[in-house]
């Protein structure tokens, strides 16, 4: 089995929420690899770092400000890709969570009640997990139809697949994203474009946090996880790295779990 199969060389890639945690992991891999990079985010100032992260590697990349939420802003996104990269092959909506984890103590930690979610706040949750990767996909499904072939990376969540008390819309929309990659992976297979999803487990990342919650919370969350690690930006990474390869090439309409082996108690 030739190492190439896993060389992302000659590849240009799209990341949303490229410019921090996961999404900044999975573009730093990518680059890596051997592809071009383009990061979306909004923050302006962390999408130009990774940027440069990613030149100073020896590839192309291009930080381009983005609200997944904006159908307007992912086709001006998909545009400038072109224009700079020449070719978008890979795309991975990664941007997304926007939960809060604010709990000190275990019996906190799941005690925000759905009867508390305001109507505005399931729409906004909806919007950048949900809406934002269809008109990602869409928009990324279009170009890459034109061109022959490709592949999109959806990002779900170990809450898809389980009761998750007090994430009653992060989850419902997370479930509806793995729903979203099976059908599109069924639809977009006479085009030869491959789409798979990345359930992530309990990764630390400035969003969660989880490796500084204080010991009691933190130790109780860390002996559920079967090997007793926090995951890493990292492990998001190398498994998109092998979804967006040749050495996954027979594979699409997955969901795959990376959680430690958190999922196996769900
Ligand atoms: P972070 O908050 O660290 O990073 C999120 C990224 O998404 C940021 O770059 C943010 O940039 C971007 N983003 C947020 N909203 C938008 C928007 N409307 N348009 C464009 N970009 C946006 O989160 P994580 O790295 O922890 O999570 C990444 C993904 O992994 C999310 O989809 C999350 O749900 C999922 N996940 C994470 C887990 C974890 O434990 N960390 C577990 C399971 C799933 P900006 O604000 O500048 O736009």
């Amino acid at each position: 089995m030739p190492s190439s199969m896993f060389s992302l060389e000659g590849k240009a890639a799209a990341i949303t929420g490229g410019g921090r945690g996961i999404g900044r992991g999975i573009a730093l891999a990518f680059a890596d690899a051997g592809a071009d990079v383009a990061v979306l985010a909004r923050t302006q100032a962390e999408i130009e770092a990774v940027a440069a992260e990613i030149k100073a590697k020896g590839r192309k990349a291009v930080a381009i400000s983005t609200d997944v939420t904006q159908s307007h802003d992912i086709a001006k996104a998909v545009k400038r890709a072109m224009e700079e990269l020449g070719r978008i092959d890979i795309w991975v909506n990664n941007a997304g969570g926007e939960v809060g984890f604010v709990a000190s103590t275990l019996e906190q930690a799941f005690a925000v009640p759905t009867l508390q979610i305001e109507e505005a706040e399931w729409d906004r949750i909806f919007a950048v997990n949900l809406k934002g990767c269809f008109l990602c996909c869409q928009a990324a499904g279009r170009a890459m139809i034109e061109r022959g072939g490709g592949v999109i990376i959806n990002t779900g969540s170990l809450a898809a697949l389980t009761n998750a008390p007090g994430y009653a819309h992060y989850s419902a929309a997370k479930a509806g994203v793995m729903s979203l990659t099976l059908t599109l992976a069924a639809e977009w297979a006479p085009h030869d474009i491959r789409v798979n999803c990345i359930l992530p487990g309990l990764i630390a990342t400035p969003a969660t946090s989880w490796d500084k919650l204080p010991p009691p919370l933190g130790q109780a969350m860390l002996g559920g996880i079967p090997l007793k690690r926090w995951g890493l930006p990292q492990d998001i990474a190398i498994t998109a790295v092998f979804l967006a390869s040749e050495a996954s090439s027979y594979i699409t309409g997955s969901c795959l779990e990376v959680t430690g082996g958190l999922a196996m108690h769900v």
